[in-house]
């Protein structure tokens, strides 16, 4: 039925590294300066992915969280020495909408330093905390390119109550920023089916969806020679998690199938090619 077996297309495989506390669909159950007091289990979830990739030879892009880089420096380190690209995933977590840009700036500069001091090379893709690049702050898309990113990935486009820019490019394409310089996005992938445009990416999607319908969406996607992007946290493989009390919608988001999550990302990686996502890029001579 798939052809994906045999595509030679490469796909972007990311995950953006942040503790289960840190999500966007907790914000109102847990206060930013109880972070610190909550038993962390990012660490050991994130050397589970690395393990799971290992397998395969993977080789994939790592968005840190600040906040976790600065308190977890040897597993940033861990992660680039197993051949990994460490890409920024902003400091703090918070959505860019309802940030204002001086604050923007500080702490996406402060995250790609504590970064870049780890690391000792430049840190040069960032992905927004709940993918909140939206329309209301598309000048976030400027400071980047001012800041010295050379590609995001925070761009939906599709409809949701908390992201999402329906109607943008679906593929990897080159930004004009009003400052003049460049940026390229990497939108995450979709598909269009029975007229409507559906999220195939991974995270919440990937484990509500069965694996043969996300088999399905992403060949068809690797069928039109397009590679698509991948995305994955850290506590979406970990079952055992702490249970965060908090409303139907964000239980059902965040815990549903998180069982089912390791298995089927192990038989993802055996199915399609993956690679960092500026190895993607460059491949399409976009970086
Ligand atoms: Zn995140």
């Amino acid at each position: 039925m798939c052809n994906d077996m045999h595509s030679t297309i490469k796909n972007a495989m990311t995950v953006d590294v942040e503790d289960y506390f840190h999500v966007a669909a907790f914000a109102k159950d847990i206060c930013p300066d109880d972070w610190g007091k909550i038993e962390s289990r990012v660490e050991r979830n994130t050397k589970r992915i690395l393990e799971i990739f290992a397998v395969q030879n993977l080789k994939a892009t790592f968005f840190v969280l600040g906040w976790v880089a600065e308190r977890y420096p040897e597993l940033v380190r861990s992660i680039a020495e197993h051949g990994h690209e460490i890409a920024c995933h902003g400091y703090s977590h918070q959505l860019i909408y309802e940030q204002t840009p001086e604050v923007f700036r500080e702490e996406t500069l402060r995250a790609k330093n504590i970064l870049e001091d780890i690391t000792g090379t430049c840190v040069c893709g960032y992905r927004a905390a709940s993918y909140s690049i939206t329309e209301k702050s598309k000048w976030a898309l400027d400071i980047l390119s001012e800041a010295g990113f050379t590609y995001d990935s925070s761009i939906f486009p599709v409809h949701h109550d908390r992201y999402g820019m329906p109607g943008t490019p679906k593929q990897p394409h080159a930004l004009k920023v009003s400052n003049g310089m460049s940026l390229v996005e990497f939108p995450l992938s979709t598909i269009k089916l029975f007229g409507y445009v559906l999220p195939v990416a991974g995270g919440g999607y990937f484990r509500l969806y069965p694996y043969w319908f996300t088999r399905y969406a992403l060949s068809k996607i690797n069928s039109s020679k397009e590679s698509f992007v991948f995305y994955l946290h850290p506590w979406e493989v970990d079952p055992e998690q702490p249970r965060i009390r908090t409303n139907l919608l964000s239980r059902f988001r965040h815990y549903n199938n998180l069982d089912k999550c390791e298995r089927r990302l192990s038989k993802l990686i055996k199915n399609f090619k993956f690679a960092t996502m500026s190895a993607v890029l460059n491949e399409m001579e976009l970086l």
